[in-house]
């Protein structure tokens, strides 16, 4: 015997009662003579809910529909096995859905009918999978499409939504059909509501290849918030020349290109300006210590490396006799020395301020770090030091 789904009588059917036909204990399942249930089958989601018959209570995880016998089959959650035992077959029984879910599923399934209408018939995009869950719906196109053209679905979508046409079902053959107004017709067995304003809000928020993904009501007011905010926000860096998805990934391309050309550029900035500080730098020139005179400079270089440091000191050989202190990338200390007082002397000043740091060198190159203190401190350590 065949249960009798009672959604196509009508979606907002929550209640029924109904006799048992068969009682499975091997797959803990039950069969009705009659159902308010929607089994899971085309691509709406499956109700939840109680089959209950006083003082005992069933919960239904699951209602599928068998694909080779076409028999109906509620599944009980785990916990309601027990209490299988007190139900028996020809009993009544009284079903009721999970109506916060199926009235959300209602909503999802009838916005896949007007999103899959829009891209259709505006777009020529057809639809060629779709599935629709609690939390969100999808659709599948047969083709690539641009970001304009989901935004301006999205928004022939919500007009739509907002002037809240009729929905109803009719049925031919056999075969049931969803119409909505006098825009579209497409044969589905699903539950839709009555009018499309019930929809409230409907908001595309993510795209995977040829997959657009949307949600409706309360969790379309959620990715207003959470998710198309960001995804809004990467759409409008992306200038208008990209039009095509497919052009995104060679734009990004494009962008790190100039992005890498960038730090290049930045960096040899960086490298000019502390050749031509080799030069200009004037500030402690002329510095008495032990009947010598010293040329002291400081450089503060935290985007150049020791290694670039010293190449480039070696290739500006033409420089006055000086002491040249940088802290370089990565709070490393690089001295290198042309006067006669060593490199290796200012690494020990460094030291005995901070017994942290390692170093060491030469007369005329040293390095150590990290140097975890201010530039302008280590300044005034080795100026003071110096002076002693
Ligand atoms: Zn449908």
């Amino acid at each position: 015997m065949k249960t009798r789904l009672l959604h196509f009588r009508n979606d907002y059917q929550k209640t029924c009662y109904a006799k048992i036909i068969e009682l499975n204990k091997e797959d803990q399942s039950i069969v009705l003579d009659q159902t308010v249930f929607y089994p899971r089958g085309g691509n709406q989601d499956t109700d939840t809910g109680i089959i209950r018959q006083d003082p005992y209570i069933l919960s239904i995880e699951s209602v599928k529909k068998d694909r080779d016998t076409g028999v109906i089959k509620h599944y009980l959650t785990p916990d309601s096995a027990t209490a299988l035992d007190m139900f028996h077959t020809g009993q009544s029984v009284f079903c009721e859905i999970n109506w916060e879910k199926r009235y959300q599923l209602m909503k999802t399934h009838t916005a896949q009918h007007l999103l899959s209408y829009v891209l259709e018939s505006q777009f020529g995009l057809k639809t060629l999978k779709l599935d629709l869950l609690i939390d969100y719906g999808y659709i599948e196109l047969d083709g690539t499409f641009s970001f304009e053209t989901l935004l301006s679905a999205q928004h022939i979508a919500q007009r739509y939504i907002k002037q809240g046409l009729a929905i109803k079902r009719k049925s031919s053959n056999g075969k049931f059909h969803v119409i909505i107004g006098n825009i579209d017709d497409r044969e589905c067995g699903g539950t839709h509501v009555r009018r499309l304003s019930e929809i409230g809000c409907l908001n595309i928020y993510k795209v995977e290849e040829q997959r657009v993904y949307f949600a409706v009501a309360r969790n379309a007011e959620d990715i207003r918030e959470d998710q198309q905010l960001d995804s809004l926000k990467l759409q409008s860096m992306i200038p208008p020349q990209v039009k095509h998805v497919d052009k995104f990934k060679q734009w990004v391309e494009n962008m790190q290109a100039e992005l890498s050309y960038l730090r290049t550029r930045t960096q040899e900035l960086a490298e000019g300006n502390f050749c031509h500080s080799l030069y200009a730098s004037h500030e402690f020139s002329g510095i008495e210590r032990d009947n010598e005179t010293y040329h002291l400079s400081f450089h503060n270089i935290p985007t150049i490396d020791v290694k670039r440091v010293k190449k480039i000191l070696k290739d500006e050989k033409g420089r006055p006799p000086q002491t040249s202190i940088c802290l370089c990338k990565n709070r490393t200390v690089a001295v290198i020395s042309t006067n006669p007082f060593p490199a290796f002397e200012i690494m020990h000043i460094l030291k005995a301020q901070d017994p942290q740091m390692r170093g060491g060198g030469s007369k005329t190159f040293a390095q150590g770090g990290p140097f975890l203190a201010s530039f302008e401190q280590l300044k005034e350590w080795v100026l003071r030091e110096w002076t002693v």
